[in-house]
């Protein structure tokens, strides 16, 4: 007799979950879903290349994975009644066609879902919002300059796109932007400020990088003006 699809359904996500590559896990943060004590999962593979990325170790999708799904798993059940919720990061999570079922597995444990995701896949990200609790969406910068950040031709209309579509949904979550100065001037970061703020943005952190080659900064004017167009501002220098 043929199973019944729901049942074929679960047991396709459970097997896609087992494919999640994951290159590294937090064990425990309070920083990275906001109000919650959570695990981060580090997704490996990432087909963008940002000259400032911290996590080059995470890149290439073909590194074998550092930990298996089933061990994640066996994490999870231990921290039941210890841990709020699990993120999903990277790398970028939305590459790996495991995802969603690993959202589903982790839910069903009886955590709640955070995703830091540069919005790379709009159709693959509306497809996960519902079932996500918090997503931090990393917008690297206005459109005319986004492909020369990511080396990655197109790469700014599916970002942008993903944006609207995360504003849509009503999930709960922060732009994020990290600033270089030799990537787009200041004129450019007040364009790119207004430019989500337009699109219903209401909480932006901005990341001021003061790497090799950030030959200008933020004065106390502009953060102000930048602030002023959201209800919720955060400025990190790194
Ligand atoms: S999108 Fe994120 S993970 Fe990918 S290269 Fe850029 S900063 Fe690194």
């Amino acid at each position: 007799m043929p199973l019944p699809a729901d049942t074929c359904a679960a047991a396709r996500r459970r097997h896609d979950a087992a494919t999640l590559r994951i290159g590294g896990m937090t064990a425990l943060t309070t920083i990275d879903f906001p109000g919650r004590l959570a695990a981060v999962l580090f997704c490996q593979g990432c087909p963008w290349r940002c000259g400032y990325c911290h996590n080059q170790d995470l890149l290439d999708a073909g590194v074998p994975p550092a930990i298996a799904w089933a061990d994640v798993q066996a994490f999870l059940r231990a921290r039941q009644g210890l841990l709020d919720g699990v993120v999903f990061s990277g790398g970028e999570p939305t590459l790996q066609a495991g995802l969603p079922g690993a959202i589903e597995a982790v839910r069903a444990g009886g955590f709640e879902v955070a995703l830091h995701t540069a919005g790379m896949y709009p159709d693959r990200l509306a497809a996960i919002l519902p079932r996500l609790d918090w997503i931090g969406l990393d917008l690297k910068a206005p459109l005319h300059r986004y492909d020369s950040v990511t080396r990655v031709p197109g790469s700014g209309e599916r970002a942008w796109e993903s944006l609207r579509r995360w504003l849509a949904s009503g999930v709960a979550g922060e732009c994020r932007t990290t600033w270089h100065a030799g990537l787009f001037d200041v004129a450019e970061l007040h364009v790119l400020a207004e430019g989500i703020a337009a699109l219903g943005v209401t909480h932006w952190a901005l990341q001021e990088s003061r790497g090799s080659g950030a030959s200008a900064s933020l004065g106390s004017g502009d953060v102000d003006r930048l602030a002023s167009h959201f209800n919720s501002f955060t400025l990190r220098k790194a």
